[in-house]
């Protein structure tokens, strides 16, 4: 039996971007808010990511002279999902991610780089300091009156007696909370990385892929939804993340796109077995195939060069100083020392340095280095770097069907009222694969979204 009850216009589970976001923009509308956290820290996923967000038409590109458009991000997004996203989420994050941009920076958010990245075709990432983008965040929140409850884990969702969401049952270390939010409960539980039963249901292949994620994300919400009737999308597209060291571990993440920069992928017995400029969730999915689960990124001095220290997904220097990567003169040596059959490498090399010379046709079918941008750079300058990679359980980008209000809608299509969902819980959005930047941008966009629609309704709600 539930013994204490606690009133506020909206309810936000879980503290990621999306959460966040959700919890400060409707504390700043003037709603009571109480954000809850299940584990003992805030921030999820979140906290751990590279802290890249995708956005267009912004001061970043314009001050580097980059060209890109809401037409092109959209065109790269249904590409990236092979045209099985849902076109209304695309757009209205479309519509909403130069607001959200704005208001982050209003809050003191910096992007420090923006760059191409995973299905891009413009350089479209901005690069934050994602731990310091969410403390200002819960700052704000906490000024403008927000509560926040850690160790408070949703384990249900109540309705009234019209079948609306009124509040959500929580297991706290003092017994069962539960907590009403008259305008709203918002799902912002993240995904289901670290969730291995879901994983057995959706995705049994991935539960060879190193699990990584926020500690939470069991897939908490996608159940809670579930049970009320939410519907599903994108659930067969789950994969991990190619490009992270072997020895990635529960504490340290590590992930390196050299295949971006100019490398190559081999496999152990020193074969190509993917078009590297594809996607690195689809590269992901394909390495699982491979021996021990391996590719290793092949690259030479000059994609070496473009190592950007402290900046992820391009850190070479970091990475080397840990002594996970490989370093010869010769390709042969290279080979030997990470355990890579010495021949076929060498063959490997000089047939993709062929391609790249344009007198021979790349045996993967690659023509760029980047989702269609960057031309194939011979491998040919000493010394030689290899680095051993697997694909890393990061992120699920599947779950329940939501409206562009962000409003979670049943298996029929129907509105399940008083129930939002936001960020990496929800589906559909992504369809097939990812594009770098979009996740973070998702859940703030999002969060900005059902922040004013629950405003909206509480609002509406006092006028009645
Ligand atoms: C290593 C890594 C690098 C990444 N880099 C990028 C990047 O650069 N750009 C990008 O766009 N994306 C990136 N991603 C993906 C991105 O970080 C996530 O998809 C995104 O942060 C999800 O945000 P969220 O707010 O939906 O969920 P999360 O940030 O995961 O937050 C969910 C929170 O909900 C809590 N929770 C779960 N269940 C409950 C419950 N029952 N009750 C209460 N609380 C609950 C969790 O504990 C967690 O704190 C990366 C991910 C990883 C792991």
């Amino acid at each position: 039996m539930t013994m204490l009850e606690e009133a506020f216009d909206l309810v936000v589970v879980g503290s990621g971007i999306a959460g966040q976001t959700a919890a400060t923009s409707a504390a700043e509308a003037g709603l009571s808010v109480v954000l809850l956290e299940k584990t003992n820290v805030l921030g999820g996923s979140s906290s751990m990511s590279g802290g890249w967000f995708a956005f267009s038409g912004t001061e970043e590109q314009a001050a580097e002279g980059i060209e890109d458009s809401s037409e092109l991000f959209l065109k790269d997004m249904l590409e990236v999902g092979n045209h099985l996203n849902d076109r209304g989420l695309l757009e209205a994050y479309l519509a909403n991610q130069e607001e959200t941009y704005r208001w982050l920076k209003a809050h003191g958010v910096a992007f420090r780089e923006v760059e191409i990245s995973s299905g891009q075709s413009a350089r479209r990432s901005h690069n934050s300091v994602i731990r310091d983008v969410l403390a200002r965040l819960h700052r704000d929140f906490t000024e403008a009156g927000g509560q926040t409850r850690l160790e408070h884990r949703a384990v249900h969702l109540t309705t009234d007696s019209s079948g609306r969401v009124a509040g959500v049952v929580t297991q706290t270390p003092a017994g069962e909370v539960t907590f009403t939010g008259h305008a709203g409960v918002v799902l912002a539980t993240g995904g289901f990385s670290r969730g291995t039963k879901m994983l057995k249901v959706f995705a049994p292949e991935q539960l060879a892929a190193i699990p990584y994620g926020g500690k939470g994300n069991t897939g908490d919400g996608l159940r809670m939804a579930w049970k009320l009737g939410a519907g599903m999308a994108d659930m067969s597209f789950v994969s991990g993340t190619y490009g992270s060291h072997p020895d990635t571990g529960e504490e340290f993440h590590e992930l390196l796109t050299a295949y971006y920069m100019g490398a190559i992928i081999v496999n152990k017995d020193g074969h190509r077995f993917v078009d590297e400029s594809q996607d690195y969730k689809t590269l992901g999915r394909v390495v699982l195939d491979q021996p021990d689960g391996l590719g290793f990124e092949i690259f030479d001095a000059k994609v070496r060069a473009k190592s950007h220290r402290g900046i992820p997904l391009k850190d070479v220097d970091t990475l080397e100083e840990l002594g996970h990567v490989f370093k010869a003169d010769t390709l042969e040596e290279l080979a030997e020392a990470a355990g890579i059959r010495p021949t076929a490498l060498v063959k490997t090399v000089e047939r993709y340095n062929a391609a790249a010379a344009g007198t021979a046709d790349d045996e993967v079918g690659r023509t760029n280095l980047c989702n269609g941008v960057g031309d194939l750079l011979p491998l040919d300058t000493p010394p030689f770097y290899a680095y051993p990679a697997k694909s890393l359980m990061t992120t699920t980008y599947c779950g329940v069907t939501i409206n562009t209000n962000g409003q979670v809608v049943d298996v029929d299509g129907d509105v399940i009222e008083g129930l939002y969902a936001i960020g990496e819980v929800t589906g559909g959005f992504h369809g097939a694969a990812y594009m770098t930047g979009t996740s973070l941008g998702k859940g703030a966009v999002f969060g900005r979204i059902v922040a004013a629609h629950a405003a909206d309704r509480a609002t509406a709600a006092t006028q009645v």
